[in-house]
């Protein structure tokens, strides 16, 4: 089992601290700066055994290393992104199981915003550590991978249980609502989740995580292939991949 601890960074960015119950040894996810996590985990007394990164961009990557340099933890990636994760030391591979002492995530291939991404799964937990894949209520730009990839990326995401919470590396969750009720503004769920996430924002509060089954259910991005929700959108249906690219083209005109 693990403890998650949420740390938002920048103007928007979520880092996450994950304790193994056990073990005690402890990671930190897409660190963006140092200086955050150190007042973190020194204020709690923690050392740092590792850092975990889903993809390159610099506000996933910034702080590893200066927590590399503090802490000499190990740094985790994917193996195809060895180039550009800064001072990689753990290079795994899709499906690949690693143990952070008595806990064990599995990584997930999900090329899309960029090609190296991964986003990794603690079954046990049923926690998701997305990155910039899966957001709430919304998804990544394809900034490197194409409408395809980020589909067939989505549709594996789909698959692990609707009780499985996200851990996302951006608080979008009130810009993606946005866009997600003007597109279906009589789906009474959606109504209810936008209330709630108005309230939570008000507060300053973060609406991270969400769940699985909410974004199968209400993620724009996750029902590229629900013919009814295509047409009331106005779109015609084509097929998942051009359904995709079309909801993609909107958000990023809303
Ligand atoms: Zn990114």
């Amino acid at each position: 089992m693990i403890k998650v601890i949420q740390i938002a960074t920048l103007s928007d960015n979520y880092s996450y601290i994950i304790i193994d119950a056990v073990s005690k040894l402890t990671a930190c996810i897409d660190p963006s700066v140092s200086g955050t996590i150190v007042n973190f985990l020194e204020k709690n007394c923690l050392t740092l055994n590792y850092i975990i990164n889903t993809h390159h961009h610099n506000d996933h990557v910034g702080g590893n290393l200066e927590l590399k340099k503090k802490y000499n933890c190990k740094i985790i990636g994917n193996f195809k992104d060895q180039e550009r994760i800064p001072e990689i030391d753990i290079k795994l591979k899709d499906n690949e199981i690693f143990k952070l002492g008595e806990s064990e995530f599995k990584v997930i291939d999900t090329p899309g915003h960029t090609i190296g991404h991964v986003c990794y799964y603690f079954s046990e937990d049923k926690v998701l550590f997305s990155g910039d894949t899966l957001f709430s209520l919304g998804c990544g730009r394809l900034f490197e991978g194409s409408a395809i990839q980020m589909v067939e990326s989505l549709k594996k995401l789909r698959l692990l249980p609707g009780e499985t919470k996200i851990y996302c590396g951006h608080e979008y969750t009130q810009s993606n609502a946005n866009f997600a009720i003007h597109l279906s503004p009589k789906n009474n769920k959606l109504k209810e989740k936008v209330i709630k996430i108005e309230k939570t924002r008000k507060k300053k509060l973060s609406t991270i995580p969400s769940l699985i089954e909410e974004e199968v259910l209400l993620n724009p991005f996750m029902n590229f292939d629900n013919v009814n929700y295509i047409k009331e959108i106005g779109l015609e249906n084509v097929n998942d991949y051009e359904n995709f690219k079309k909801i993609r083209v909107m958000k990023d005109e809303f």
